[in-house]
């Protein structure tokens, strides 16, 4: 397995089912329970290409056992000037 790209550490990827955020024309899209390759040192996450296409052939054609949820955009802008 090879190491991180984004950081110094050796430590080993580690395999976890984790959820990703993805926005297509204003529509925010959630999945969850995606396999992804993840570096214990800094937390960046590595996705198959294959897994990525499996994301976006979701959001063109949508699956019939997808949740709507309520969702709240709250932002920070005058907080961090
Ligand atoms: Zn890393």
């Amino acid at each position: 397995m090879s190491m991180c790209e984004y950081c110094d550490t050796n430590e080993s990827q580690v395999l976890k089912r984790v959820t990703v955020t993805r926005q297509r024309h204003g529509q925010w899209y959630i999945f969850e329970d995606v396999p992804a390759l993840v570096c214990p040192h800094c937390g960046h996450r590595y996705f198959d290409a294959e897994v990525l296409e499996a994301m976006e052939s979701r959001m063109r054609d949508m699956p019939a056992d997808a949740r709507a949820v309520t969702a709240y955009a709250i932002s920070l802008s005058e907080k961090t000037a």
